[in-house]
């Protein structure tokens, strides 16, 4: 889906799938278009009429930050469609990942900031399975954590840089705030601190939204992480969920740096450590 100029590099997708591709035990598989019905079980039926008939407002649309067009809805349905799909094939097989999804800024009854639904929310949903959603986009988790706010199946845990967008940030169940500029070492000892209480959940499957835009660099982002600082988050988060036994689907959420390919770089590292800890679990 090509946005034109926009901030968010779509190509990127494309390029994660190429870079994982030189490697046989990757599986690859289309997803379908996530039915309206399961968008139900995240949204409203009145914001997904409006989606569908296409009669968002102007400010509706503006909240998103997209050059929205109609046929865009069906897009996103896709992306929701992908997260279904590979949290289905985690919850059978251990491991799964979408190359897409982590619209994490996406509520029940409007979309904001890139995401006009929420991929994760709608798979959580649609398995009805106890969870865990660990959010390591630099940006918090906004609308995943008022979706989930009093369900006691879910727990919510925002890694995130503190001052940046969203202003307004619902409380999730845990929530890191970190500040502008910190680096590897200060983001994993928060990250290694907070497991525990999200594992002590004791989810069957843990979402997690893996996003690029940490990397030192970013556009969007204000946060020196390294891409051996963001490969350790993943074995962080990746080993301690395989390691408790618990079923592990990535999404890749966010990523601006100006070089593209340094985006697919960590976006690709990170289904690799996924695959690397199946493997060793096997
Ligand atoms: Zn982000």
């Amino acid at each position: 889906m090509p946005l034109g100029g926009h901030v968010w590099p779509t190509a990127k997708y494309r390029l994660v799938a190429e870079r994982l591709s030189a490697r046989e035990e990757f599986q690859f598989e289309e997803p379908p278009l996530a039915p309206w019905d399961d968008l139900a079980l995240a949204h409203t039926s009145e914001y997904l009429d409006k989606l569908r008939l296409n009669t968002l407002s102007r400010d509706e649309i503006a909240a998103l930050e997209l050059p929205w067009r109609p046929e865009m809805a069906d897009g996103f349905r896709l992306m929701v469609g992908g997260t279904c799909a590979a949290a289905a094939h985690a919850l059978r097989d251990g491991v799964a990942a979408h190359i897409g999804g982590g619209l994490h800024h996406a509520f029940a009854n409007h979309g904001e900031g890139f995401c006009p639904l929420n991929d994760v929310a709608v798979a959580v949903r649609k398995h009805g399975r106890r969870s865990a959603i660990v959010d390591c986009d630099v940006h918090h988790g906004n609308g995943t954590a008022m979706i989930f706010e009093r369900d006691p199946d879910v727990f919510t845990f925002s890694i995130h840089q503190q001052h940046n967008y969203p202003l307004f940030k619902p409380r999730s169940d845990l929530d890191i705030g970190l500040d502008d500029n910190a680096r590897d070492d200060e983001y994993l000892a928060a990250l290694a601190g907070a497991l525990p209480t999200v594992l002590a959940h004791a989810p069957e499957l843990l979402v997690y939204v893996a996003g690029a835009d940490p990397f030192e660099g970013d556009a969007l982002g204000g946060l020196k992480l390294t891409k051996e600082g963001l490969a350790a988050r993943d074995r962080m988060v990746i080993g301690s969920a395989r390691r408790a036994g618990v079923s592990v689907v990535v999404t890749l959420a966010g990523g601006y740096a100006e070089n593209i390919g340094d985006i697919a770089d960590i976006h690709a590292a990170t289904i690799e450590t996924l695959l690397d800890a199946s493997l060793q679990k096997a």
